[in-house]
């Protein structure tokens, strides 16, 4: 492909120019250059790559411990742990080896896993049928850090599958190296992109136009900032949405509000119990040294 000539953007059709040339993200792919470019109009920036396997080859370049911490995992479970003991049916669409299903499990969610790539376990599935949720009964879904690693096409299948799943109203919640929080592309030096694995990275802009399509509404970006929040319909057209429709969406923020309490407070108990532990070792220790 020329990467002087503009291209398409395969979102919302408008014109696009290279935003940037990157070498591949692991050994493997180290010596192979990869042209990103960023639509004018939306501000979606893509590589026009093939998707390459999630072998040991890519989990070697994850950082797990920054995902889990500060990455995805973290901010999902900003959101999702507060909700209560066993309130939510969850699919974690993407899951990776299934560490989110597991830390939602052991907090009485009833979660289970989607991920085409990885092995099936008792909690994680190759398909969203294989799960054994009825379709429209699943209060909420994430996808953390997956949207990237797909293309357009792949993209608007995949918002299919989890809307299939979702109870209308059910929530959806992305994580996603956004380009409004990453920074512009700087060639050879940008963190988000990690060719040929991230093909696809989002402005808020872009994903706004992807869930609207995919009849997902009311999209809101909240702190943390790489975080999409929405709702699976019903459709709504601008306006015309009902009183009912209007409430059940408006309950949303205050429940959004009321779960950033529960977590500052969640983290307040965690606090206590390190400093109590400590504590208790220190006296452990003392007893110890007075023998
Ligand atoms: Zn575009």
């Amino acid at each position: 492909m020329e990467t002087d000539v503009p291209c398409i953007c395969p979102l919302c059709r408008g014109t696009a120019e290279v935003a940037g040339v990157l070498r591949g993200g692991s050994p493997t792919f180290q010596d192979r250059e990869y042209t990103y470019w960023r639509c004018a109009a939306c501000g979606f920036v893509w590589c026009d790559t093939e998707p390459a396997p999630y072998d040991d080859d890519y989990w070697g370049t994850v950082d797990v411990r920054w995902q889990q911490r500060d990455g995805g995992i973290g901010q999902v479970s900003d959101f999702l742990l507060p909700l209560g003991v066993g309130s939510l049916r969850l699919i974690d669409y993407g899951c990776g080896k299934g560490t989110l299903v597991r830390l939602l499990r052991q907090h009485g969610h009833d979660a289970v896993g989607v991920d085409a790539f990885e092995p099936e376990t008792d909690h994680t599935f190759r398909t969203v049928e294989r799960t054994g949720f009825a379709p429209g009964t699943a209060d909420a879904a994430t996808a953390v850090e997956v949207f990237e690693h797909l293309s357009v096409e792949e993209a608007r299948a995949a918002l299919g599958e989890i809307r299939s799943v979702l109870a209308p109203g059910g929530m959806l919640l992305i994580t996603t190296p956004f380009v409004d929080v990453a920074g512009p592309l700087v060639p050879q030096d940008w963190w988000a992109a990690r060719p040929p694995w991230h093909r696809s990275l989002y402005s808020h802009k872009a994903m706004r136009r992807l869930l609207t399509e995919g009849r997902f509404n009311w999209v809101t970006f909240p702190d943390p900032a790489q975080v999409a929040l929405a709702r699976s319909g019903p459709p709504l057209v601008m306006g015309g949405e009902t009183a009912e429709d209007r409430n059940r969406f408006r309950a949303t923020e205050a429940e959004l509000a009321s779960l950033r309490e529960h977590c500052a407070r969640l983290q307040e108990r965690v606090e206590r119990v390190r400093r109590l532990w400590l504590f208790k070792a220190y006296r452990a220790l003392k007893r110890l040294l007075r023998r």
